[in-house]
């Protein structure tokens, strides 16, 4: 009896690590999916940082770009 029971017992670790290696496997390739989005997040970002490298000219309130050479000209 001591050696069925050992038997079921490594059967359920098999397939308990098996079980686990699997959704393992799974969380990593939804992890995988989920980098694709955050980059997109990441390209977002770096739009939003151009959209504030656009300086308003406190003369004229003309938008222009950080370091360009403006001439107010009104
Ligand atoms: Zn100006």
């Amino acid at each position: 009896m001591l050696s069925f029971s050992k038997i079921i017992f490594t059967a359920l670790v098999i397939v308990v690590v098996w079980q686990g290696f699997k959704l393992f496997n799974r969380s990593k390739q939804v992890s995988g999916n989920e980098q694709p989005k955050q980059t997109r997040h990441h390209k977002k970002e770096q739009s939003g940082s151009v959209a504030q490298e656009m300086e308003k000219c406190p003369d004229c309130g003309v938008y222009h770009a950080e370091g360009s050479s403006h001439r107010c000209d009104a």
